[in-house]
């Protein structure tokens, strides 16, 4: 591992119910790593966040699936950003696949997001992929370039810095299939290449990268041995605590 420090998130996605959630903070809340070693993240649906939040052991940290990227309007069934913080949440998945193939969130809305993080003071964990046929085709960097470029339109670099990246090949999201830990690495070297001709070499350096793709307790190890490798997003896997506490302590 790297000097970065790691970042262990679960992507609940549409899971757990209000019991569920209590009794999976319960369990990990006193056992989760410093913060200092390992910032742990639970991603959780915008009703539960709240509840998350005032539970949350000091190692813990909550986030939010997804927002608008206005502050308020008539959207019926949309969250704000400013109601994502006002409930407590520090992190915002943004671009996350199933939102980009699922509700047509483009590169633009992804950006759009990503400024209005930054000025409610939200972390941003941008996910980026590509999908089989991109990949089979050669054109994963070419597709993750143009992801990455439209995602930091605006974005200075000290905030740029202060996001966190996720490639997930959209190929290996809940479907058992892993990238392997040297092809997993490899992009991700590419990423932090991307960010580099963006933002130059310091930043590139300290952004926090991560992987997600099918990541299991059997796994996470191997990947997490790799140089460009800071952490996880994890999902289906995470959902179960004494997995999420293999995970933190792999990191
Ligand atoms: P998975 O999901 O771990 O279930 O493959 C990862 C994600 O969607 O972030």
């Amino acid at each position: 591992m790297s000097k970065r420090i790691p970042v262990i998130a679960a992507n609940w996605k549409m899971y757990k119910t209000k019991d569920e959630a209590l009794a999976f903070i319960f369990a990990v809340n006193e056992k989760v790593p410093a913060r200092t070693e390992v910032e742990s993240i639970i991603c959780a649906p915008s009703i539960l966040l709240n509840l998350l939040v005032k539970r949350e052991g000091e190692n813990l940290r909550i986030g939010a699936q997804n927002m608008h990227y206005l502050d308020e309007g008539a959207y019926t069934g949309e969250n704000s950003p400013l109601q994502v913080k006002s409930a407590g949440a520090e992190y915002i998945l943004i671009g996350h696949s199933e939102r980009r193939s699922y509700y047509n969130e483009t590169d633009e809305t992804v950006n759009l997001k990503m400024v209005a993080a930054f000025k409610h003071e939200l972390t941003p964990i941008l996910c980026v992929g590509e999908v089989l046929s991109e990949r089979e085709s050669g054109a994963t960097k070419a597709v993750l370039d143009q992801q990455l470029e439209k995602a930091f339109l605006n974005i200075s670099a000290e905030q740029a810095l202060n996001t966190i990246i996720a490639y997930e090949p959209v190929w290996a999201i809940g479907t058992g299939k892993t990238a392997t830990p040297q092809m997993a690495n490899e992009t991700i070297k590419d990423v932090r290449a991307k960010v580099a001709a963006l933002y130059g070499n310091e930043v590139a350096d300290g952004i926090r990268i991560l992987y997600g793709g099918s990541v299991k307790p059997d796994n996470i190890k191997v990947l997490l041995e790799e140089s460009d490798i800071d952490g996880a997003l994890i999902g289906g896997a995470a959902l179960d605590p004494n997995n999420f506490l293999v995970f933190t302590e792999a990191a």
